[in-house]
């Protein structure tokens, strides 16, 4: 589609998909009556976690059988073989197990206290520690923007995601290249801009610390570190989540029916998993080392050291080629060829005279006239988000989604 969008005049996102103009028009990507999770452009929904997590223990309990202890874990008795035995708990006492799941958060209590697996820092790539959050009021009447805002600052980022009775607006920065107070001033200032109804000096934003980085493998013996036990990377890109899933997915695959295939099963993990982190960050950091804006911040970014030496070769390949499935041969990618397209010319990387071989350019422009046919359709069947989010919350038996975003 290289050569067609040049031709064309219109924005990279325009040429290829109907998403901008849906966005531009604050329209939801679905219509109500369609079945479930299907939709007219890809989207994905804003979840109440503690409504959703009340769902999941009740799914779990009365339709599977699961057993739910809620306590807090105090000691882990090792086995001889170095397995996770058993876990005690304040209420409970001891649980044993044959398989271990570290879901402790941040505090990684079994991959990191009881293995002591490192924590491998990405801070030289990732610079972003610190976020503030706040929660702005809006009118009850008022447009929902269908997409997450991200707008660059001069040391980092601003997230705005757009719900019925507010937004979620932060403000992510590095803290060696803004101090708390110089955050808040952005923050303030954003709002000022982009809410000038709301008393910003009546909202207290929440201060948020992080590192970016993960564990140097992910399962060892027989316990797996799921989520932040495993790692966090700053929140650009959303992929905490993701990443949580596609570790279930995994680990479902290579469930260990015995303890004599466990280790080949923790192998094939701890490799797949360790690509899965080092696409994520290649990813994010493109955002960064494409930029052109010149404060410091960006411009440490684009230091040579900063960018890792996978993301540095393909943006060299990217300057005479656009970036495409064989660059990305895993099954079950984070983030695909078309993600990057999508950031590479959507931030100005200059794209090659010719794209990919293999389509013919007379169906390239019919490829652009389709969209912005398409794009055109959908403009008028598709409700506001403001419409079908109320319409979802009226009828639902239990609304957990709290918003719904174009992805
Ligand atoms: C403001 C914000 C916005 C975010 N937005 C997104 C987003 O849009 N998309 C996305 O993908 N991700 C997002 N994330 C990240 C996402 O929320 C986290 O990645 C996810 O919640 C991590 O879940 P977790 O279960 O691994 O960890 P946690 O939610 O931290 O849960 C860990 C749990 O372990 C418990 N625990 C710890 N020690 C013990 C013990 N000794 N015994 C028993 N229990 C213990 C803790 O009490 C806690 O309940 C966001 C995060 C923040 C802060």
């Amino acid at each position: 589609m290289i050569a067609a969008w040049r031709a064309s005049g219109m924005s990279f996102a325009e040429a290829v998909c109907a998403q901008p103009k849906v966005c531009a028009l604050d329209l939801a990507p679905r219509q109500k009556a369609m079945p479930d999770y299907a939709g007219a452009l890809n989207y994905a929904y804003h979840l109440d976690a503690a409504k959703l997590a009340a769902l999941l223990t009740r799914h779990a309990t009365q339709r599977l059988g699961v057993r739910h202890v809620r306590d807090h874990v105090t000691a882990v008795t090792m086995a001889d073989n170095g397995d996770i035995a058993s876990v005690t708990a304040r209420a409970n006492g001891e649980i044993q197990g044959d398989l271990f799941l570290d879901c402790t958060g941040h505090a990684a209590l079994l991959i990191g206290g009881q293995y002591g697996v490192p924590f491998v820092d990405r801070s030289a790539q990732l610079f972003n520690d610190r976020a503030l959050a706040v929660q702005v009021p809006v009118d009850a009447e008022s447009a929902i923007a269908s997409q997450t805002i991200g707008t660059a600052h001069r040391a980092g980022w601003m997230w705005d995601i757009g719900l019925p009775t507010r937004r979620g607006v932060g403000c992510v920065y590095s803290s060696a290249h803004l101090s708390d107070e110089e955050a808040s001033d952005e923050l303030e200032a954003y709002l000022r801009r982009t809410a000038p109804e709301v008393a910003v000096a009546d909202l207290s934003p929440r201060r948020l610390t992080f590192r970016s980085g993960h564990r140097e493998i992910f399962w060892s013996h027989n316990c797996v570190a799921i989520g932040l036990s495993a790692g966090f990377l700053e929140p650009l890109e959303a992929s905490a989540i993701v990443s949580i899933e596609l570790s279930l997915d995994a680990l479902i695959d290579y469930f260990p029916a015995s303890r004599d295939a466990m280790e080949l099963h923790a192998s094939r993990f701890n490799r797949l998993f360790s690509y899965r982190w080092d696409r994520v960050i290649d990813f994010l950091k493109l955002h960064y080392a494409i930029s052109r804006r010149d404060e410091p911040y960006w411009k440490e970014h684009r230091e040579p050291g900063a960018t890792p030496d996978r993301l540095r070769d393909l943006l060299r390949i990217w300057r005479d080629q656009p970036p495409s499935s064989f660059d990305f041969p895993e099954v079950d990618e984070v983030f695909p060829a078309a993600s990057y397209q999508y950031v590479l010319y959507g931030m100005g990387f200059s794209a090659p005279r010719q794209g990919a071989l293999g389509q013919a350019p007379a169906d390239q422009a019919a490829a652009v006239r389709q969209v912005r046919e398409r794009a055109r359709a959908l403009a008028s069947a598709l409700p506001t988000n403001r419409e079908y989010l109320n319409a979802l919350r009226s009828t639902a038996a239990l609304p957990i989604a709290e918003g719904i975003s174009v992805q």
